[in-house]
């Protein structure tokens, strides 16, 4: 009786020893963004990818949430970023677009944009960027505010955006000056770039990548879109009757700004990204990093080429092999099964408008700089008053309020104006007012993403809806992303490591719920204006 008491006392012990002395939290955590990454690239191009690549990786041994949307309207780069990380939606993380016409301050703003720092790392202005337009916390604030900011958090990212965003008010951020061909920052984060990205660009990698050239990385007749490979609709961004092989070397020591358009600008950011590793000894104590990492060239691909290109194509088969790479660096540093790892993107693209015309597909392009002129002229003519639209962006018409205001116009007949002329316009869809969304007969899962798009001194005073497989802009070359529908709007959601069960969901899940679901493994608060719910299947 007496020893099988002591031993269960013992065994009591035991286990209240385990329960301590088991680490909840993994040694770092990586988020990784694909810019401009659709749902069906993971299935697309399986059959290339490498067998050590990084796709097939995480999808065979990692969870994979098939089915995971953005439930908001525009889906764009800034906006992504910020829902990812803050669990939230532009209506409340204050993120409306990548740039936006701020009311209350009068003024065109550009996401990230703060004048009142300085560039750090170079002389020009493409440092003057903090994260003080994002209202909310990040992930990566609740990590720094959990651990009594011991955590380290690092943004990396060719766009400034896609590192400043992630990274939150109280992390690092370091993204590309393409005028330098350096990775800089701002004095928001640090008066001088530390001695590790010094060194780091002092290796001037961008011309060594421009000396390689871009070439495909298999016989350019194995590829899935060889057969309608540099169509005129594509456009040309090295310019007019360049195709693969891609002789780069011109740009050598001159012009920074066509890394990003190539496959190397992946490589360049999954390099930067070790070296933060490496440098800031990331993962390597009991104190749980996070490296947020934003993969911009995907998307400077997409745009120019569109989704169905030789180029699109490689630059993924490209990107696998790299990410297979990056996973065998994180898992020697680190140590496999040691970090928590998720992928997304932060939008998808629809294909461009002339292919899925040559393919019988309804499509077009609808022209928001020319509806901007003729509505304009239109209200002058019938109010007198010149530029009573502001300006037409985000799929929003933004009125002048102080004009109208200033000449005692009636608001109620200028939008009326709008809504009229701007409905008859080709590829528009539906023309209604904001503030009346809710009276507004419209398709719930459409309502939805655009009230959880509108902030309202954010956000215009007339929506525009495009008919599906509509784009805005790009006219005779390329393609973009924006709209609520799903080539834009469904994303891959990949997680692997630290506690992560293999698998696959089917059911809807949503880009607003991976911030509380890493907050909940974790076992920190989720952000201040999150809204997702923990994706409780992911978790062992
Ligand atoms: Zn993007
Ligand atoms: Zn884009």
């Amino acid at each position: 009786m007496r020893k099988s008491a002591s031993l269960f006392f013992a065994l009591f012990l035991f286990f209240a020893a385990a329960g301590q002395t088991s680490n909840p939290r993994p040694k770092m955590v990586v988020g990784i963004v694909v810019d401009q990454m659709r749902w069906d690239y993971l299935y697309r191009y399986y059959d290339r990818d490498a067998t050590n690549g990084g796709f097939k990786r995480l999808l065979n041994q990692g969870f994979s949430c098939e089915n995971t949307m953005i439930p908001y309207a525009p889906s764009l780069t800034a906006c992504g970023h910020s829902s990812i990380y803050t669990g939230s939606v532009p209506a409340i993380n204050g993120i409306t677009g990548n740039d936006w016409y701020d009311s209350h301050l009068d003024k065109s703003v550009y996401c990230t944009q703060d004048d009142d720092v300085k560039t750090v790392g170079s002389t020009t202005t493409a440092g003057q960027m903090s994260p003080r337009n994002l209202l909310t916390t990040t992930i990566c604030d609740e990590l720094r505010l959990a651990t009594n900011f011991k955590s380290k958090v690092v943004g990396v990212a060719l766009k400034d955006r896609g590192s400043i965003l992630p990274a939150g008010h109280s992390g690092s951020a370091y993204w590309y000056d393409s005028k330098t061909g350096d990775w800089i920052t701002s004095t928001y984060y640090m008066n001088d770039l530390p001695q590790w990205v010094k060194d780091f660009n002092a290796k001037k990698l961008v011309d060594k990548y421009y000396t390689e050239g871009w070439s495909t990385l298999y016989p350019l007749n194995t590829y899935v879109q060889s057969t309608a490979d540099a169509k005129p609709y594509e456009s040309k961004p090295f310019g007019a009757g360049t195709n693969f092989p891609y002789d780069l070397k011109k740009f050598v020591g001159t012009s920074y700004g066509y890394l990003p358009v190539t496959p190397h600008g992946n490589t360049f950011t999954l390099e930067m990204a070790k070296a933060a590793v490496t440098a800031e000894q990331l993962g390597k104590d009991s104190t749980t990093d996070f490296l947020a990492i934003s993969l911009s060239s995907p998307d400077y691909i997409g745009h120019s080429f569109g989704p169905n290109s030789v180029e699109a194509e490689d630059g993924f088969l490209r990107l696998d092999k790299s990410l297979g790479e990056f996973l065998d660096f994180l898992n020697s540093t680190v140590g496999t099964g040691q970090y928590l790892l998720f992928l997304s993107a932060d939008h998808g693209a629809a294909h461009i408008p002339a292919f899925l015309q040559e393919n019988y597909i309804p499509a077009g392009s609808a022209d928001a700089e020319g509806l901007y002129t003729n509505l304009n002229n239109l209200l002058k003519q019938k109010f007198g008053v010149d530029e009573l639209i502001i300006e037409i962006s985000n799929y929003q018409v933004y009125l002048n309020h102080k004009a109208i205001t200033a000449a005692k116009l009636n608001e109620k007949e200028i939008r009326k104006l709008i809504i009229d002329s701007a409905s008859l316009q080709p590829g528009i869809a539906r023309v209604f007012e904001l503030d009346a969304l809710s009276a507004t007969t419209l398709n719930a899962t459409i309502k939805n993403k655009i009230a959880n798009g509108y902030y309202p001194a954010r956000s215009g005073d007339i929506q525009l809806i495009l008919q599906p497989q509509w784009i805005e802009g790009f006219k005779n070359a390329g393609t973009t992303h924006g709209t609520w529908n799903p080539y834009d709007a469904h994303i891959p959601l990949l997680w692997y490591g630290w506690n992560v069960k293999q698998g696959k969901l089917n059911r809807e899940t949503y880009m607003t719920d991976i911030a509380p679901t890493v907050a909940a493994m974790l076992h920190i608060q989720m952000p201040s204006g999150s809204i997702g719910h923990v994706i409780e299947e992911v978790g062992k």
